[in-house]
């Protein structure tokens, strides 16, 4: 799908919603991943995706080896109900294997992680043995294999143990080093150019003179965006000027593979940003039907993608989580672009809902003593109302064909995991 060719038609009072899905599918199909790639120390790793199969060269556990401390026997000579004298001949340590071997009627004694002496392939737990001297009695009740970890059997030699396109998480970095790597070739971070927009901003530290109000928008963007993975360069405030929207944007639009403002899309009479817009590159305007969230812009600027949020906070965290989220992380390389978990839990309030449109309240998910969870509306849900994001710990998603939900019926509810 072309965006340049198939435009979805520009935003007018009259102008259809446009499903939050499709404006996904729309965006997900201009996207691209980064194309350089880099291989990076594991410790440098975290959040960013793969860009080839890593494949293991070992096996892992490299060595058959015990489970236990206990001591190390041949299963088939274990006996059934009498108890055994078993002569002690060795000890093996996690790192100091036992050279020689274990012949009928010994055994080695050995720690957890230990190879497993030869000769044997059961470990009997030092609780179920009695050492005497240099003799180890064990009773009947032990299968041959016990407490054995074979070699291999987390992963397995020449298999692919983390595939391209995986965001790297501390277990995908536990086990590339695991298999012995200290590097892992990755996709570049995408750079995105972050701006507010608006007359009325002022930055945090500021006086604020009558009219004014807080810049709060670039940081929570910039929050966001770091926690996906992104390199980000805040580029500030662009004010209400048609010649200032050109200028800033269009020192960007080459350097960034993402240019992402708020504020300034709707078609208010100072809202010189959509203008600016079209004369600097490709960019659609959509009235998402989604709420909190219409109106959204995207499109591009050169060979940047552009990305222009709604002004209203909660609005922009609604949209980026809906919208620029998914198409960042396939910028940055990943492949499965599942959202965060849905589950389902009992609302104790009642959640209002319009149909033909995607509604996003912010909640708070608790667990009853019952073991019940049950959800609340967090109260006024006006979309400028930020602080109700920060008392929330979740969204409850009413998705288009969703009808008002009274106490008591179940709802969908979004848990931020990664998203507040
Ligand atoms: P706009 O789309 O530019 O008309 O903005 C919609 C609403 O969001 C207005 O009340 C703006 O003052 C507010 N707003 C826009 N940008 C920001 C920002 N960076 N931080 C906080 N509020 C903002
Ligand atoms: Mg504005």
């Amino acid at each position: 799908m072309n965006a340049r060719k198939q435009p979805l038609g520009c935003f007018d009072a009259s102008s259809a919603l446009v499903p939050v899905s499709e404006a996904l599918s729309r965006i997900l199909g201009v996207v691209t991943p980064v194309g350089d790639l880099e291989t990076v120390a594991l410790s440098d790793g975290l959040d960013r995706a793969t860009a080839q199969d890593v494949t293991s060269p070992i096996d892992v556990p490299p060595h058959t080896n015990s489970a236990m401390d206990g001591y190390a026997v041949d299963g088939v000579a274990l006996p059934r109900e009498a108890s055994r004298a078993y002569r002690l001949v060795g000890t093996a340590l996690a790192g100091a294997p036992f050279a020689g071997s274990v012949g009928d009627g010994e055994t080695a004694r050995v720690m957890t992680g230990a190879v497993m002496p030869s000769g044997t392939d059961t470990v009997v737990p030092q609780e179920n043995a009695e050492l005497d001297g240099g003799t180890v009695v064990i009773g009947g009740g032990h299968t041959p294999g016990d407490n054995v970890r074979n070699a291999g059997e987390d992963i397995a030699a020449h298999s692919v143990i983390v595939p391209a396109g995986t965001r790297l998480g501390p277990a995908e970095l536990g086990v590339i080093a695991s298999i012995g790597l200290g590097t892992v070739t990755v996709r570049r971070r995408p750079r995105v150019a972050v701006f507010s927009t608006g007359d009325e901003l002022r930055a945090p530290g500021q006086a604020l003179d009558a009219g004014a109000i807080y810049d709060s928008n670039r940081e929570v963007i910039k929050a966001m965006l770091r926690r996906l993975g992104a390199h980000v360069d805040d580029m500030g405030v662009i004010r209400d000027r048609r010649e200032d929207v050109l200028h800033a944007l269009s020192a960007s639009r080459d350097t960034a593979d993402a240019v992402m403002t708020s504020g300034g899309v709707s078609t208010g009479t100072a809202d010189y940003v959509t203008d600016a817009l079209r004369a600097l590159g490709e960019v659609d305007v959509w009235r998402i039907a989604i709420r909190p969230g219409r109106p959204f812009a995207f499109g591009r600027l050169g060979r940047s993608l552009f990305f222009g949020l709604p002004g209203n906070p909660v609005a922009v965290m609604v949209t980026f989580h809906q919208l620029v989220a998914p198409a960042l992380r396939r910028l940055m390389g990943e492949t499965d672009l599942s959202p965060a978990p849905v589950l389902q839990a009992r609302a104790v309030s009642r959640f209002r809902k319009k149909p033909g449109r995607t509604e996003v309240y912010r909640a708070i998910l608790e667990r009853e003593p019952s073991g019940q969870s049950v959800v609340r509306s967090t109260g006024s849900q006006g979309s400028g109302l930020l602080h109700s994001m920060s008392v929330a710990n979740c969204f409850v998603i009413l998705s288009d064909e969703a009808e008002t939900i009274e106490p008591g019926m179940l709802v969908d509810v979004q848990p931020f995991v990664g998203i507040g």
